[in-house]
């Protein structure tokens, strides 16, 4: 178990950091490699908000994804990690102008648009650069997802996406226009979703307003059913790769996919979250009236989850195998809720003893902020510990 992490490289370097595991990512990016290369018209998008350190885009690059953007920042981020701009996705409900003519500059594959409005201002961003711009359309499908409140996406009451009922009119609104070009539909449910059931409500609503649009006579050649793939917290070395072949085959099963269609996805938390672990060393461990703390260099800061949507991090003392004691582990931040476990059977802990909080890969250093005047967390990958 701690033979996973290089404990006398991690001596030389500051605490906290993030600590990437490139085998575990490698062997998850192989995982989504083997099964849609069963299918010839699948085509595989990072979501590069989940983790946009350029050492990790550049392995995901090198394995033949595209890349999610949601903002300008992220495409150049994606570009410069080398991603072609033709397998580049634009999403989100506020583009800011700049924004959206760094996408035409760069000749992106498509934006996934989510209002009028915002059509209206592409396709005048786009006339005055000469350009056709791509687009798709996010569709709010009214289909919740079976987990945290904060991280669903596809209910009526969510800020995204356009309601099922405008998707008609948006159409037409779409195909009036000069410097743009309707090629498809986008959706996307929430995250952290393990019970397929939801991804199967989602093929259900596709297949409804696919067929209104052909009797229309309305042909998309692009429909992308977004990310939302949830990994297990619980057990990261058990179940490190994600259940891939389970996700992709529940699509082939359940969505009405025209032969002339291609079916996108957007991945980015089952890409990169169990790979990624942040390590911290204990400060102090002080003896509270009823429980004792572990108190660690690393916060709220570096790992916001915890605190921002009471998320399970697995905790580990991975210097010691003293016998176990019960702490609650927690951080330096000045807030209540920098609090990454309560009552956590640890190794017996020590001042200075490493601790890993597993399968922060994703959301986790892209989130870190410099609260408290806080350093940023560095990030290593192991081929640069080895
Ligand atoms: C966040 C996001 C994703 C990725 O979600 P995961 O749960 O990390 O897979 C995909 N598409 C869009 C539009 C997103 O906003």
């Amino acid at each position: 178990m701690k033979g996973i992490f290089p404990i006398n490289k991690f001596s030389e370097l500051r605490t906290p950091f993030y600590y990437y595991d490139t085998q575990v990512l490698r062997d998850t990016l192989s995982g989504i490699r083997t099964e849609v290369s069963k299918y010839d018209n699948y085509s595989v998008h990072y979501a590069v908000k989940a983790n946009a350190n350029p050492k990790v885009l550049a392995i995901i690059r090198e394995n033949g994804l595209g890349a999610d953007c949601v903002s300008g920042g992220e495409i150049r981020a994606a570009v410069k990690a080398g991603f072609p701009a033709g397998r580049i996705v634009f999403a989100g409900v506020g583009k800011a102008d700049w924004e959206i003519n760094i996408g035409l500059d760069y000749n992106i594959f498509c934006f996934n648009v989510e209002s009028v409005p915002e059509l209206e201002v592409i396709n005048e961003l786009a006339a005055v650069k000469g350009k056709v711009a791509n687009v798709a359309f996010r569709i709010n499908p009214n289909v919740g997802a079976h987990t945290h409140a904060n991280i669903t996406t596809g209910l009526a009451e969510n800020k995204f996406g356009i309601s099922m009922q405008d998707m008609d009119y948006v159409i037409d609104v779409a195909q009036e226009m000069k410097n743009v070009k309707f090629i498809g539909l986008h959706f996307h449910i929430g995250s952290q979703i393990l019970d397929m059931g939801d991804f199967v409500a989602l093929c259900n609503r596709i297949n409804e307003l696919q067929d209104k649009l052909e009797a229309r006579r309305i042909c998309i050649e692009h429909i992308n059913v977004g990310g939302g793939l949830g990994i297990d917290y619980a057990h990261p070395n058990r179940q490190a790769i994600p259940d891939f072949k389970k996700y992709f085959t529940t699509y082939d099963e359940h969505l009405k996919l025209r032969s002339y269609q291609t079916l996108h996805f957007e991945l980015g938390r089952s890409v990169v979250g169990q790979c990624g672990s942040l390590i911290s060393r204990v400060l102090y461990v002080k003896q509270g009236t009823n429980k004792q703390f572990a108190i660690l260099d690393a916060g709220m800061t570096d790992l916001i989850r915890p605190a921002l949507y009471q998320a399970f991090h697995k905790i580990e003392n991975i210097t010691s195998d003293a016998p176990m004691q019960t702490y609650d582990v927690v951080g330096p931040i000045c807030e209540s809720s920098d609090v990454f476990g309560k009552a956590i059977d640890l190794n017996t802990v020590k001042r200075g003893d490493f601790i890993a909080l597993r399968s922060a890969g994703a959301y986790g250093e892209i989130m870190a902020s410099s609260y408290n005047c806080r350093e940023l967390p560095q990030g290593y990958i192991s081929e640069e510990l080895a």
